[in-house]
């Protein structure tokens, strides 16, 4: 790091559990954020204000009218741009460091799977259940830990699905695919501001804690906010040895 890296990241390198090493290892981790919306914005301006190095941001969409009310990475002025290129000026303007790749298309899961093996962590930023588990079952395959988060009306949840360890479930343990799990998209439901922004520090705080090896991730917790009286709660979670993504005859690590 030079001088002037020294001084950007100096509140990272006070801290104990970063120091100088912890930093360095944010310089050269990759992350892939996949969406750019809501979630996706403060996630990335987080990771990019801390020295992330490269940042990959998956999304097909351009941005709305109906965004900006949440969606803090995009201007008013980037209206019916690619939300992959709002959000690359974004975070170039924030720190010109970070090497940004966009990928403005609808992955599929061999493109998604193809991605996640070039990262070193994956945030999903999405917010429709088939991306969800298309996700979960490509970094399963890849052994890259999910930063998953979540955020409709005034209810958020946030949780680590780290395909390295034996112990930790995944998206489909906790949500089983052929559950009827119902769809609330912030479309039809409404999605209260601050929220996604909460959910959001929160992908990207647990992203730069799983580079840096600072503290226990959420991995097998769910962390739930309720926005509406603001009360926290989590739920310890298992890994479901018949899960048919994770479990044990599927060849991940025992
Ligand atoms: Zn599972």
């Amino acid at each position: 790091m030079d001088d002037s890296q020294l001084l950007r990241y100096s509140r990272h390198i006070l801290l104990p559990e970063i120091g100088i090493e912890g930093q360095q290892s944010f310089l050269d981790a990759h992350v892939l954020i996949l969406g750019a919306g809501g979630l996706g914005s403060p996630a990335a301006m987080f990771l990019a204000a801390s020295g992330v190095g490269t940042l990959t941001l998956c999304d097909d969409d351009q941005v709305d009218l109906t965004n900006l009310q949440r969606q803090l990475a995009h201007r008013t002025a980037s209206i019916g741009v690619a939300k992959v290129e709002s959000a690359r000026q974004t975070l170039n303007a924030i720190n010109p460091e970070v090497s940004i790749n966009t990928v403005q298309e609808r992955a599929d899961e061999a493109r998604l799977t193809t991605l996640a093996a070039e990262a070193d962590i994956v945030l999903d930023c999405s917010d429709n259940f088939p991306t969800r588990y298309a996700l979960n079952r490509v970094c399963a395959a890849t052994n890259k830990p999910l930063v998953s988060g979540a955020a409709t009306r005034f209810d958020g949840q946030v949780s680590v699905f780290d395909f390295r360890r034996p112990d930790s479930p995944c998206y489909n343990c906790l949500y089983p695919e052929d559950s009827e799990a119902e769809e609330t998209r912030c479309a039809v439901m409404g999605v209260f501001a601050p929220l996604v922004g909460v959910v959001g520090a929160l992908q990207a705080a647990e992203a730069l804690k799983l580079v840096a090896g600072v503290g226990p991730s959420l991995a097998g917790r769910l962390l739930m906010l309720d926005g509406r009286g603001m009360e926290w709660s989590s739920l310890r979670t298992a890994r479901n040895p018949a899960c048919p993504v994770c479990g044990q005859a599927h060849g991940l690590p025992k």
